[in-house]
């Protein structure tokens, strides 16, 4: 699909355009489709920008992943569609392990994926067919099932665009779970250890500077920035900016002329 280069939506179509890529090679499953709707609507209301508060919870984040004894980034299908090779530059930086996981798992999704992320630069992906033989305790049905070489004996986990129970069961296996979410009300959102609430486009690029940028650090000003982190100070500030930015815009002109 052409869009005028001067479209006023015109990053938001082409991020469309990349999940109805990503749609049609069989990466996203419709449910996808509509979580993104979702997702664009919270941007909406942040000013499709990335504010001060997502800027602190990518500094923990990747203080967090640069720590870890077994970081691993789980990828799903929008996931994959949107930001392929700034997932594998990611993992390259903090040394991390990628595994699909995904909530409608197939095994012809599971290999899209993989097979997609290879083609972006990725030598390694976990998840894929036999490889998902472990499960995460009280979860149901194929959402449960994760790699014995990535998510089950992960330390830090980060999971983009993920669903509230899985976060929550991670959480109770003891891992520090770093999601990012537009939606700072989502379950994901407020059960996360850290949460970047920011659009995935916009939030792996900057994470991936953040990495080559930080690794030079010591370990004790890493661990000084994830012992000052607090995550429900960021999600009140998400709050606080979306409540600020309405109260100006419903005390100013709206209508185009
Ligand atoms: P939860 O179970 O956490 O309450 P949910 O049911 O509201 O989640 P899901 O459909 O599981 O939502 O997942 C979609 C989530 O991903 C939404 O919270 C949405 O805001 C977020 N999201 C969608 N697209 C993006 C994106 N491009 N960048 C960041 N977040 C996104």
């Amino acid at each position: 699909m052409w869009i005028p280069p001067n479209h006023p939506r015109r990053e938001s179509l082409l991020i469309r355009e990349r999940l109805v890529e990503g749609f049609k090679r069989g990466l996203v499953v419709p449910e996808g489709l509509i979580a993104h709707g979702r997702g664009e609507c919270f941007d909406y209301l942040i000013g499709e920008s990335t504010q001060p508060f997502a800027l602190k919870a990518i500094e923990a984040a990747v203080a967090a992943l640069l720590l870890a004894k077994h970081p691993v980034i789980s990828v799903n299908g929008n996931t994959a569609a949107l930001v392929p090779r700034e997932v594998v530059e990611l993992a390259r930086e903090v040394n991390a392990k990628i595994e699909v996981n995904l909530f409608h798992r197939t095994r012809e999704r599971e290999e899209a994926i993989a097979k997609w992320l290879r083609e972006h630069g990725a030598d390694e992906v976990l998840g894929v067919g036999e490889d998902a033989s472990a499960t995460i305790p009280e979860l149901f049905s194929e959402r449960r099932r994760v790699s014995p070489r990535g998510i089950l004996v992960a330390d830090v986990v980060l999971v983009p665009l993920e669903d509230g129970d899985r976060t929550e069961a991670l959480r109770k296996m003891g891992k520090i779970v770093i999601a990012i979410d537009l939606n700072p009300l989502s379950r994901t959102a407020r059960a996360a250890t850290i949460t970047i609430v920011d659009n995935i486009v916009r939030a792996v690029p900057l994470m991936v500077a953040k990495a080559r940028e930080m690794k030079k650090c010591s370990r004790s000003s890493l661990e000084e920035i994830l012992r000052n982190y607090d995550n429900n100070q960021v999600l009140q500030e998400a709050l606080r900016h979306i409540l600020n930015r309405l109260k100006e815009l419903s005390e100013s002109k709206l209508t185009l002329s």
